[in-house]
């Protein structure tokens, strides 16, 4: 069994104030090991202002490379390949990188052999100290893809170093939405804590959300951001999280202390205020969440709902 939580902040969506809080829970934290999972907008980095240990590169994905000496220019790839990823230009032929699916048709085919399918870089991961501690990030080539394989190293690599260091608690910051990359954040995590926007839409993309977890058999706490904006909508979300089961966290009100915060690359919760406070309530409620339940021990709902 591991010797820590894994715990991976998400949201239905971008733009509910995920990282915000993420960062604001990296420096709540004692004995953490934060991970940025969000590889295709990192930005927690931007907070924690990390110093590399070791950075490594992330290859992921083959694409096609024309040998202009062994090529005869008989233009066999281009019209077998489907994606249009074969160009010619004054009579010769190259491939388009940004466009190869890397399905290796041409290079099969390729009468002369002219074609190596190398792996591509797609992006370089790291280790880095902060001043809360370690964090585990990447950053991927723009137009890369792969980011769900690029979640697993970075997973693998984190949990690694929290059970070296100790750690009570490894925090992700997972992507938002519901794909591929989310659901890879989620694979194996202890507890989802969902920031969520009060909106109809907010409600609806965490009901997607939730029941993606669900699928995983991962307990879902949520924590609705600017709630003051619309308190009829973060009710809903009160309601919802007692009827299915998820623990409610809490609310936080607008506060343009987290913008504030962001623009002069601190966590929110390095400065006091009243909303740093709410903020460190939510933390010891989520804290205070039941292990047996968050293991799976125990049966019925995963988590009491908190008041
Ligand atoms: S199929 Fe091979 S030889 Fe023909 S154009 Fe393409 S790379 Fe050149
Ligand atoms: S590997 Fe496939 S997608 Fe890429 S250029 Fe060749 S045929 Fe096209």
């Amino acid at each position: 069994m591991r010797g820590f939580r894994e715990i991976v902040v998400i949201s239905g969506k971008g733009g509910t104030g995920k990282t915000s809080v993420c960062a604001a829970f990296a420096a709540l934290a004692r004995k953490a090991v934060v991970c940025d999972l969000d590889v295709d907008v990192p930005d927690l980095h931007i907070v924690l202002s990390p110093t590399p240990r070791e950075t490594h590169d992330f290859l992921g994905g083959n694409k096609a490379v024309i040998d202009q000496q062994a090529c005869v220019q008989c233009g066999q790839c281009r019209e077998l390949c489907r994606f249009g990823a074969v160009l010619e230009r004054d009579g010769s032929f190259e491939v388009d990188t940004l466009a190869c699916e890397g399905c290796g048709v041409c290079q099969t085919l390729c009468p002369q052999q002219a074609i190596a399918f190398p792996e591509a870089l797609c992006g370089t991961w790291s280790v880095s100290a902060t001043r809360f501690g370690t964090l585990v990030h990447a950053q991927l080539v723009p137009g890369q893809e792969n980011s769900g394989k690029l979640v697993q190293v970075l997973k693998t690599r984190a949990r690694e170093e929290a059970e070296k260091e100790g750690a009570s608690i490894l925090l992700c910051d997972g992507s938002p939405g519901i794909g591929c990359p989310v659901i890879a954040s989620l694979s194996g995590a202890s507890l989802a804590c969902a920031v969520v926007e009060p909106t109809l839409s907010g409600l609806h993309d965490f009901q997607r959300v939730a029941g993606v977890c669900r699928q995983f058999r991962i307990p879902v706490a949520v924590i609705v951001n600017r709630a003051d904006l619309n308190p009829e909508a973060a009710g809903e979300f009160r309601k919802l999280c007692s009827r299915e089961g998820h623990a409610f966290l809490g609310e936080i009100p607008f506060d343009p202390a987290f913008p504030q915060a962001c623009v002069q690359g601190l966590a929110v919760t390095e400065r006091d205020g009243p909303c740093q406070r709410r903020i460190r309530q939510i933390w010891d409620r989520l804290l205070a969440l039941d292990p047996a339940a968050l293991r799976g021990q125990r049966q019925g709902p995963l988590l009491k709902p908190l008041s």
